[in-house]
C-alpha cells in the first residue's frame, strides 16, 4: 500500500523564505504613484507598513531569514502534512501520483497565518499597537486576529456588510481571539460615512472596506495597514509551503510534473509554486498551472497593465492582470476568489510564460469537492475546489497522452465554515455565474486612461 502522509519534524520548519524576485530573468514593472506616474518608493509605504515589510517587498536577496518569534508560532500547525491523495486516485481510476499539501491545519484553517503572524511580529517590533485590515468572507480577518492576540497588539477589521451580517461565525472567530470587526460601510470613517449619506443600506464591497482600513491607519500614529494577498511580502512568506512541499517530496522519492494552485490575490498559489518555479527557471521540465473562477477571470481574461488594487482607488498603480478595479465579480461562493486584480508576480509570471493559466465555473468545481471530501476525508474550502478540478484535467490529459504523471496541489484550507455553499450544492441549488459581459466591458474601460505595460 502508498505511503498517504509525509510528515516532517518540527525543526525542519524552514528557516528563511524563498524570494523568486532574485531569480526572475526579468523584473516586473514597479508600482506608480497615481499622481505622478513616477515609481513610488519605499517611503510613500512608511505610514502604513513597518520599514521591514517595506524592505521585504522591494528585496532582490534571494533567502529572507524566519525570525525565531516567527517559526516558535510557526510550530503550532507547520510543517504541514503531505499527502498521497490515494483515495483520489482510485475514484479517478489513474495512475498519476496525486499529491497534497494541507494548509487546514492552521488555527484559522487556511494558509493565511503563514503571513498573518510575520506581519504583527514586525509590525509589534516597530512598536505598533494596532493593525487595521479588510475581510471579504473572513478567512484574512480572522488569520490576523489569532496573530494579532500573539502578540498582543489590537486588531480592528473591517468586514464587508453582507458577510458580517451572513457569515457571523468567522466574525466570531474574530471576537474569540480578541479582535474587534466592523460592518463596512461603517460610521468610523470619512469613507464609510460617505457611502452611507448616499446609500444608508449599502451591503458593501472589498474596495469599500480597503479604503476603510488603509484611512484608519493613515490616520492614527499608532496603527498600521495589514494585507492579506497581492503584495510581494506576503508571496513571500507563503513560500514555507512550497520549500516544505519540495523536502516531504522527496521522501516520496516524487518530483511533479505539474503544480497547481487557485488564485484570489496569487498568495496560496506563488507559495506553492514559487520554490519549483525556481528549478523551471533553472531549466527544469515541470509546468506550473494558476487556477481561477470563470466568473472573475483575471488572469484569462484580464488586461494586463496598471490598475488600482481597490475600487476607492486610494493603492498605488500595481502593474498586473486586471479586470478593471469598479470590476464587481457576480457572488460566486469562492469569496477569496473574488478580486478584480492579482500580485503583480503572479502576474509578471504569468505575462513572461513561465506559468499558465485556467478558469472553471463553480459547478465543476464542488463536483470535484465532493468527490475529493468523499475520497480524501478533508472537506475542501470553496477555492481549493478550482485546483482540484485542474488535477482532473491534468489527469484526462496524462490519459490521453499515454502517459503517468505526478502531480501537487496547494490544499489551503477547509471548507468547515462555507457548509452553506455545499448545501447549495449537494440540494441542487447553486448555479453558475457568469461573468455579465457588459459589466467586464464598462470596468474594462476605465483601465483605457492608466499607464500601460511596454
Ligand atoms: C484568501 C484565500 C484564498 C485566496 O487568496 P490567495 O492570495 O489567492 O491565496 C484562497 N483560498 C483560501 C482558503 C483563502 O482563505
Amino acid at each position: 500500500m502508498p505511503q498517504h502522509r509525509y510528515m516532517l519534524p518540527e525543526d525542519r520548519i524552514p528557516d528563511r523564505w524563498y524570494n523568486i524576485a532574485a531569480d526572475l530573468p526579468t523584473m516586473p514593472p514597479p508600482p506608480l504613484n497615481p499622481g505622478t506616474g513616477e515609481p513610488i518608493g519605499p517611503e510613500a509605504l512608511a505610514a502604513i507598513f513597518p520599514m521591514a515589510l517595506i524592505e521585504q517587498e522591494v528585496s532582490t536577496e534571494r533567502y529572507i531569514p524566519i525570525p525565531d518569534p516567527v517559526r516558535e508560532i510557526y510550530a503550532m500547525w507547520r510543517p504541514t502534512p503531505l499527502y498521497r491523495a490515494v483515495g483520489l486516485e482510485q475514484a479517478l481510476g489513474t495512475n498519476c501520483k496525486i499529491f497534497y499539501k494541507y494548509e487546514g491545519v492552521s488555527p484559522a484553517g487556511s494558509h493565511k497565518p503563514n503571513t498573518s503572524v510575520p506581519q504583527a511580529f514586525y509590525n509589534k517590533e516597530a512598536g505598533v499597537a494596532r493593525l487595521s485590515t479588510e475581510t471579504g468572507a473572513g478567512q484574512w480577518g480572522s488569520s490576523l486576529s489569532f496573530a494579532c492576540q500573539r502578540f498582543g497588539i489590537e486588531c480592528d477589521v473591517f468586514m464587508v456588510r453582507v458577510s458580517y451580517d451572513s457569515k457571523p461565525y468567522r466574525r466570531l472567530m474574530m471576537e474569540t481571539w480578541g479582535g474587534t470587526c466592523i460592518a463596512s460601510p461603517s460610521d468610523q470613517t470619512n469613507a464609510g460615512r460617505a457611502i452611507l449619506a448616499d446609500n444608508p443600506d449599502s451591503s458593501g464591497s472589498l474596495g469599500i472596506a480597503i479604503s476603510e482600513a488603509v484611512e484608519v491607519a493613515a490616520t492614527h500614529d499608532d496603527t498600521n495597514y495589514a494585507l492579506g494577498s497581492v503584495l510581494n511580502h506576503v508571496l513571500l512568506h507563503q513560500t514555507v509551503v512550497g520549500q516544505e512541499a519540495k523536502e516531504q517530496l522527496e521522501m516520496a522519492g516524487a518530483y511533479p510534473d505539474v503544480v497547481i494552485g487557485c488564485v484570489g490575490g496569487g498568495s496560496n498559489f506563488a507559495g506553492i509554486s514559487f520554490p519549483f518555479l525556481q528549478d523551471k527557471i533553472e531549466g527544469r521540465d515541470i509546468r506550473i498551472v494558476a487556477v481561477e473562477p470563470s466568473s472573475c477571470p483575471t488572469l484569462t481574461r484580464g488586461t494586463y497593465g496598471y490598475d488600482f488594487g481597490d475600487t476607492a482607488q486610494m493603492t498605488p498603480l500595481l502593474p498586473m492582470h486586471s479586470l478593471g478595479h469598479g470590476f464587481i465579480p457576480p457572488s460566486i461562493h469562492s469569496g477569496g476568489l473574488r478580486y478584480h486584480g492579482m500580485a503583480p508576480l503572479v502576474s509578471h509570471v504569468v505575462h513572461e510564460g513561465l506559468v499558465e493559466a485556467t478558469a472553471y465555473s463553480q459547478i465543476e468545481c464542488f463536483t470535484e469537492a465532493v468527490r475529493f471530501a468523499r475520497a480524501e476525508g478533508i472537506i475542501p474550502a470553496p477555492e481549493p475546489s478550482h485546483a482540484i478540478r485542474q488535477v482532473v484535467a491534468e489527469v484526462e490529459r496524462a490519459k490521453e497522452e499515454g502517459v503517468e504523471k505526478t502531480i501537487l496541489f496547494n490544499l489551503c484550507g477547509h471548507g468547515h465554515f462555507d457548509m452553506a455553499a455545499y448545501a447549495d450544492f449537494l440540494h441542487g441549488d447553486m448555479q453558475d455565474l457568469d461573468v455579465d459581459e457588459t459589466e467586464l466591458a464598462r470596468a474594462t474601460e476605465a483601465l483605457a486612461a492608466l499607464p500601460g505595460i511596454v
